[in-house]
């Protein structure tokens, strides 16, 4: 299949799930409107699909489909088909009475970090130009927040890898701190070598035992601790005298600042009082500080595990730490990374469609940020709102009395995948008008008043962005079914019956994509020299990319990307395959593969060490509630599982909700192995079989969190928030372990 999309051979485009964005051909099947889905050979991937995307194809033909809007006509009536003048008229009525009645922040807006950059960047400006709204949020603030904000502190900027992850083929050591890729995203296991692996983790996750089987190291820490295991490897690292050598002396003499602060915090924290609090051995801690520190290229990589705690900034801060005092970020060959989520958790926070940010991801408070949006949005800079609530507090605040009483949900599903899932079950209930516009009946859709059906990523084109920071082309295989429209239709179907005109809600992907690069031109996550017609050439463009008019351009929006973010090396191609030299950063229309070469973001070009202290989690266990909690991905199932629950192969394979618990621990409870067990937190309960695994700790439980009703992991987590990202406390709560049956 050739770069350039559609041809003979097929169509050239990418998974629909995961931030790896695997490469894939589409081709016709054998009935209409079924497609054959052939992996194809890309940096990334390198010819490798899990089983989500080897099935991916299953669900444009699933009998589950939506092809008609549907209206429902009174609280708790049925939901019925409704043609779309009728949907979408209705919708934006209700909106204007609802902006007329209570004000602009009465309607709000739910994006999610599955969509296009296209539609990211045109819901943003629906939320603030159509509606006029501060209250737009996403559910990417549930996935990358932590690390985003981490990451902007420290180097100034903020992309999940500042390196291309074929970095990783030659790393001699990579720490996966709470990731676990074996299952999340498989192939980017082909970029790891599990001898040089050390994967921190509570469970002994599938990566975990590769890491073992492998020669590597698994860390099984206390949950809630690795914050901490971060202060005492670089205690570790310090004290045997790995920090000492010149390079890393001059390293952080010329690159960082704030060493010392860094250094007196991790002083506290010897091997001994870390193995206390920990619990990794002494021994281990040292195993792995000197593999770490004697490796000439390593890698440190977050991800959900460490970001999603009401501490989840300090957490990747104190990695970054350790990363800087290694001197790796910045380094040829080595680095600190954020393993991005959602297919474009990367894309879907640099559009606008986070309560505060503009396009460009410039801050929504900086005043030139708003000029120049306002500008390419045609609108006056101060009709724009200014930064609405995160989305947690969002969601807590529909339905009441100071909170939206309306809401659009574009491509997420919260009342399955937000924390304390019952509490925005019945918040969403407590709406006067939801709107949800999903191809299938997701939980959330089935509580809307109205559901519009739209296509997927087969039959619409589009850019990503994945976890590289890489822009990648979306192509169309073939068109919707009748009746269903395009998320981009949408805004425009319902921005016009707002009374915007069709020239400022354009639903051709290409035209919205070329606002986007006008908007975005300048800041951050610069994408002006992202056309298409480089993009399907196959240059491989790596955010920021600049267009030929901006080369040398002022920087704005808050944080400078500076000239000289580069990286000279030598690159694979995109979707040709081939071999190209990356000369970037500076030359327009080449994207910049790898940040921080010569330069970090902020002014000075230095990265800022950030001096973290260890605390609890806002809840531990204790008598009444004595376990841990933690919940996590399978790999069959994608986020709340609304798509991947109706892939039969997908179903059939993890078809429902456990726990895995240590046999002793069950038996403790009375439960034999798949034995009903009840979950008990202070916010909720869960039905699920008990899973026997003894290399579980004993005092720890894990859910997945793909299921709805009984076994919604959520209905147990705490919304308990990280006080700079918003982000839940996810991955802990106290819990307490019974059976279903009460006996
Ligand atoms: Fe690749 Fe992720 Fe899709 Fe699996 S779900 S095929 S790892 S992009």
């Amino acid at each position: 299949t050739s770069a350039g999309g559609t041809d003979a051979a097929g169509t050239a485009t990418h998974c629909p799930y995961c931030a790896l964005q695997c490469a894939m051909t589409l081709t016709p099947g054998a009935r209409p409107g079924v497609l054959e889905v052939t992996p194809r050979d890309f940096p990334t991937n390198r010819g490798g699909l899990c089983q989500k995307g080897w099935t991916s194809a299953s669900l444009l033909t699933s009998p589950e489909r939506l092809t008609a809007p549907l209206v429902r006509d009174t609280k708790g009536g049925p939901l019925r088909e409704a043609g779309w003048d009728e949907a979408l008229g209705l919708v934006a009525d209700r909106f204007a009475a609802v902006r007329a009645a209570r004000g602009a922040d009465a309607v709000a807006v739910f994006g999610s970090g599955g969509l296009t950059n296209e539609k990211a960047y045109l819901l943003g400006k629906f939320a603030r130009v159509a509606l006029g709204t501060s209250q737009i949020d996403y559910n990417g603030r549930f996935c990358m927040s932590s690390a985003a904000a981490a990451g902007n502190r420290a180097f100034g900027l903020d992309r999940g890898l500042p390196f291309p992850v074929t970095d990783l083929d030659a790393s001699h050591a990579v720490v996966l701190v709470g990731a676990n890729p074996a299952e999340t995203m498989p192939p980017l296991m082909g970029h790891l070598d599990p001898a040089r692996l050390i994967v921190v983790d509570p469970r002994r996750t599938a990566t975990a035992q590769a890491a073992l089987e492998g020669g590597g190291q698994h860390l099984r820490n206390a949950p809630g601790t690795d914050l901490a295991l971060a202060l005492g490897l670089l205690h570790v690292a310090l004290v045997d005298g790995h920090l000492g050598t010149t390079e890393r002396v001059a390293y952080r003499n010329t690159r960082t600042r704030g060493w010392d602060d860094v250094r007196r915090c991790a002083a506290r924290w010897w091997p001994e009082r870390t193995e206390r609090l920990t619990g990794v051995a002494v021994a281990d801690l040292r195993r792995a500080a000197g593999t770490l520190a004697r490796a000439s290229r390593a890698h440190i990589l977050t991800g959900r595990g460490a970001e999603q705690h009401s501490k989840g900034v300090d957490t990747v801060a104190a990695w970054i730490d350790l990363a800087l005092a290694l001197g790796l970020p910045g380094t040829p060959g080595s680095g600190y990374g954020c393993l991005t989520g959602q297919g474009n958790g990367q894309g879907g926070r640099e559009h606008g469609q986070k309560a505060d940010q503009l396009p460009g991801y410039r801050r929504i408070d900086d005043r030139a940020a708003r000029a120049h949006v306002a500008e390419v949005w045609g609108v006056a800079p101060e009709t724009l709102p200014g930064p609405g609530r995160g989305a947690w507090e969002l969601l807590d605040a529909l339905g009441t009395a100071h909170g939206p009483s309306a809401l659009l949900v574009m491509g997420s599903n919260p009342a399955v995948s937000a924390p304390r899932s019952r509490r925005v079950l019945d918040r969403l209930r407590a709406l006067d008008l939801l709107v949800v516009a999903d191809f299938v009946r997701s939980e959330t859709a089935e509580l809307a008043d109205v559901v519009l059906p739209v296509a997927q990523w087969a039959e619409e084109s589009g850019t990503m962005t994945n976890l590289e920071g890489r822009i990648l082309r979306r192509r169309r295989a073939q068109p919707p079914p009748p009746g269903v429209r395009t998320d981009l239709e949408v805004l425009r179907g319902l921005a016009v019956r707002l009374g915007r005109t069709e020239a400022e809600f354009p639903d051709d992907p290409d035209a919205v994509l070329d606002e986007l690069r006008r908007a975005s031109r300048g800041g951050p996550a610069d994408y002006s020299g992202a056309d298409t017609a480089r993009l399907d050439a196959g240059h491989a463009l790596y955010w920021p990319v600049r267009g030929d008019a901006v080369t040398g351009g002022a920087v704005t929006g808050g944080v400078a990307t500076g000239g000289a973010l580069t990286g000279d090396v030598t690159i694979e191609d995109a979707d040709t395959g081939s071999a190209a030299t990356g000369a970037t950063g500076g030359e327009p229309g080449a994207g910049t593969p790898r940040l921080f070469l010569d330069r970090f973001a902020h002014p000075d070009g230095r990265a800022r060490f950030m001096p973290v202290e260890h605390r609890e989690a806002a809840e531990v266990p204790d008598a009444e509630y004595p376990l841990y909690a933690t919940t996590g991905r399978q790999l069959q199932h994608y986020q709340s599982g609304a798509q991947t629950r109706r892939v039969p192969e997908l179903a059939a394979a993890a078809p429902a909700a456990y726990v895995e618990v240590h046999p002793d621990t069950a038996r403790g409870a009375g439960l034999a192995d798949g034995d009903p067990a009840r979950i008990v937190s202070r916010r909720g309960s869960v039905l699920a079989r008990t899973r026997y695994d003894a290399t579980m700790r004993a005092d720890t439980l894990f859910l997945p969190f793909h299921f709805p009703g009984e076994g919604a992991a959520n209905a147990l987590t705490n919304p308990a928030l990280d006080p700079v990202s918003g982000m839940p406390e996810f991955k802990l709560c106290a819990v307490r372990l019974e059976r279903a049956d009460g006996d």
